[in-house]
């Protein structure tokens, strides 16, 4: 086990700027997840940690060891690629042994890990067959076994479930979760996908083209973006561009399309926000000293376990989200709607994008 930290990491490819000073402390025992869109910089981030790749500029510490100009062998934390990388000529015992044997470990003692890590796998039984003749999911559990069982100080995985289909991908984050808990192994983990971050992370940093919006637990990003970036990156979510119209100390009034939403807590310096309102915050129902706006139903839309009714605010789309098929009673598409939302419950930002 091992904590990691980042300091002012920089790092260019020709014109490039890949990463432009990432500042990080993932803590000892940590599943720990680098989340944001296609080409923010993630991959090349796990790259430096792993010692695949050096930085330009700046520091890499395990624990109080400065590992940045040292080798990937040197450092002792393995990556896991998304493609797994497994040997197509090798059974799956031969995979996960090829770590040890190189180490030149005796076979007695290499038999014995081997067990242990395909257990942990829940792969047993399967040492004699060859990459081909397994699922993608238990090709990714060889590439997990042979990682682990080298017992690195520091796992990475970059994002390890996007060549599994939906439902394997949900069992293998469970089974990726329970592993490293068993273990009490720091994790870090790679992936562009908010939902997966949210299920499998202790805390996640959003990236950015090559920076780092924000850093908490999943809870915190989610319920507390402190950027417009997080808020719009953080799954299906109104953010609604605005104008601050009013001051009074930090509680403002926010202009959008006609509507005035009057005591919401700002205190940036830019009048041009966006405010941010998740769509299960929104009642259909009257709340007391809540906010409110009136506009028409745009569309009504059942997922199953819940209903999404968007409604058309001037020319803004916003959408609220019930569990109780019963909200919806009475309301038609073009018919009138309002919305109500508790103050506390809607974030203002500046505008950033
Ligand atoms: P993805 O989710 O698509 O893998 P990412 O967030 O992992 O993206 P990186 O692969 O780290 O992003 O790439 C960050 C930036 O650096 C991108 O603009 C990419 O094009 C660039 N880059 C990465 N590796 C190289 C390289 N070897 N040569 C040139 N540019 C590179």
């Amino acid at each position: 086990m091992v904590e990691v930290k980042l300091e002012n990491i920089v790092k260019t490819f020709g014109e490039t700027v890949a990463l432009k000073g990432i500042n990080l402390h993932v803590k000892d025992g940590e599943l720990f997840t680098l989340l944001g869109p296609s080409g923010c910089g993630k991959s090349t981030t796990l790259r430096i940690i792993a010692g695949l790749d050096f930085a330009d500029s700046g520091h890499l510490y395990f624990d109080d060891d400065d590992v940045t100009y040292k080798s990937s062998s040197e450092r002792g934390a393995v990556l896991v690629f998304q493609n797994y990388a497994l040997w197509p000529h090798m059974t799956v015992y031969d995979n996960v042994a090829y770590g040890l044997k190189v180490k030149k470990l005796p076979k007695q003692e290499i038999d014995r890990k081997v067990k242990w890590a395909l257990e942990l796998v829940k792969l047993q039984g399967y040492e004699d067959r060859y990459p081909t003749q397994l699922s993608g999911g238990q090709q990714q559990r060889v590439a997990i076994a042979r990682a682990l069982v080298v017992e690195p100080k520091l796992l990475l995985l970059d994002e390890p479930l996007s060549n599994l289909d939906a439902k394997l991908r949900l069992e293998m984050r469970s089974e990726i979760r329970r592993i490293q808990r068993e273990l009490g192994i720091t994790v870090i983990y790679v992936t562009h996908d908010q939902e997966e971050a949210m299920a499998i992370s202790d805390r996640i940093a959003v990236m950015n083209i090559g920076q780092i919006e924000q850093v908490g637990t999943p809870k915190e990003i989610y319920e507390q973006p402190k950027t417009e970036f997080v808020a719009s990156f953080m799954g299906k979510t109104n953010v609604i561009p605005a104008e601050v119209v009013e001051r009074d100390g930090d509680k403002v009034t926010v202009r959008f399309e006609g509507f005035k939403l009057d005591g919401l807590t700002y205190t940036g310096e830019n009048d041009k926000v966006v405010v941010v309102i998740r769509p299960e915050r929104i009642s259909l129902h009257p709340i007391e000293n809540a906010v409110s706006i009136t506009g028409k139903v745009d569309l009504i839309e059942y997922y199953g376990f819940f209903i999404e009714v968007v409604g058309l605010f001037g020319e803004m789309r916003i959408i609220s989200r019930t569990i109780n098929d019963r909200d919806v009673i009475g309301l038609r598409p073009q018919g009138d709607v309002t919305f109500y939302i508790e103050r506390e419950d809607i974030l203002v930002l500046p505008k950033t994008l």
